[in-house]
């Protein structure tokens, strides 16, 4: 995001006071005659007035220069009853009658977007204010004030924010099933049992943690995210009496919805949460021993899926048709996730290093030592080294054990 440069004013002011929250910007005008007021002029007038200095946090000339206030720290005086939340930036003008220029609007729209990204409050018209919506004054102007109402400054703010200059700053998203599938990996699950146990949740949820069974949803009509909301919130209290299937795994029964309400709500988290649906999931799993010492074993996808159909799952209908959907399911995840991994294991050991600074650090002083020794690199080092990733470990393991 492109941040606007701040022209440091260096003002002195007399006793400040640190601003514990900012969620709020406020607009103002200087008013009274159309001048391109400077932050030392204002600073001059507020100190007048018997105030520590200038009440706004920044000023923005006609030509777009935008000046150090206030600190940004510091509590501002500029819009009473509202300062201990709020940041104040004054655009010089009188906007009753003049209008700001685009170099002003520009540079207001790109502070705003820098100081929301700062402090982390959204770009709309409830974060983003005239003086006059919160109390009676015709501050900042309705030349300026229009610009907030029809869209224009928030609009122009969140291009900064989010457009095409901001778009590398959007973290991208986790996919459900590559987290549901590291979750598994990392309990130390074979391949297959990973793929089975994902393959059936797929069949249950679609993997999604939100998931409120379809006929509940008309039934008690609620949406996933409604019904989700309203559970958190403790609006609907019928949880865990419902038979209404939920979550990742469609849980249903009175009992596991009881203990998954209790996780969640022990962990403070949302009952949709996907990670608390895990950690649960994996909790209900190590109960069932003998499930888990099938799934220790297992050496087919459909081995693997079938231990969780009807040892975990356990749906009324588990028919061969039944069985080979969700085999299918699971397959694909197989194939996914586990021959993708091996592709790049194999493509990692077939890479071939040719100088010591290529190869990982841990191995680079051995390879040198093997250099200098004349025992790699022919005479002087100047042949290719040509190694396996396998053939720099075993070089490594040999040399700590002493061999060169
Ligand atoms: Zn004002």
């Amino acid at each position: 995001m492109e941040r606007a440069n701040i022209k440091e004013t260096n003002l002195l002011f007399g006793n400040l006071y640190k601003r514990e929250s900012t969620d709020m910007v406020v607009l103002h005008h200087t008013g009274g005659n159309d001048i391109d007021a400077s932050a030392e002029q204002i600073h001059g007038w507020h100190i007048k007035n018997g105030w520590a200095g200038i009440g706004y946090h920044f000023v923005i000339r006609k030509d777009g220069t935008v000046e150090r206030g206030r600190p940004e720290w510091a509590v501002g005086a500029h819009a009473s009853g509202e300062n201990d939340h709020t940041i104040g930036i004054h655009l010089s003008g009188d906007f009753l009658q003049a209008k700001p220029t685009a170099e002003q609007i520009e540079k207001c729209a790109m502070l705003i977007a820098n100081l929301s990204a700062d402090y982390g409050f959204p770009i709309d018209r409830e974060h983003v204010l005239g003086h006059g919506e919160l109390m009676a004054t015709d501050c900042p102007g309705a030349n300026l004030q229009t610009l907030l109402d029809d869209g224009t400054i928030t609009g122009k703010a969140n291009w900064y924010r989010y457009g095409a200059a901001g778009q590398a700053e959007i973290v991208p998203k986790v996919l459900p099933e590559e987290r549901i599938w590291q979750f598994l990996k990392g309990k130390g699950l074979n391949d297959y049992a990973a793929a089975g146990i994902i393959g059936n949740l797929y069949a249950e949820s679609g993997l999604s943690s939100t998931n409120l069974e379809n006929y509940y949803e008309c039934k008690l009509g609620m949406s996933d995210d409604e019904y989700t909301r309203a559970v958190d919130s403790g609006e609907y209290q019928n949880f865990v009496y419902d038979r209404a299937g939920y979550g990742l795994a469609q849980w249903t029964y009175y009992n596991r919805k009881a203990g998954l309400l209790e996780y969640a709500r022990a962990k403070g988290k949302s009952i949709g949460d996907l990670d608390i649906q895990l950690e649960f999931l994996w909790q209900e799993l190590e109960m069932n021993q003998s499930l888990m010492k099938k799934l220790a074993y297992v050496d087919s996808v459909r081995e693997a899926s079938n231990a969780i159909l009807f040892d975990f799952e356990r749906p009324a209908d588990q028919s061969e048709a039944v069985q080979s959907i969700r085999e299918r399911y699971a397959q694909d995840y197989y194939d996914d996730f586990a021959l993708m991994n091996k592709l790049l294991l194999e493509e990692e050991d077939n890479m071939r290093y040719n100088s010591v600074t290529e190869m990982p650090e841990w191995a680079q002083p051995t390879i040198q030592k093997l250099i200098d020794k004349g025992l790699l690199g022919g005479t002087g080092g100047k042949d290719k080294l040509d190694l396996t990733l396998e053939m720099i470990r075993v070089f490594v393991i040999n040399d700590r054990a002493g061999l060169y």
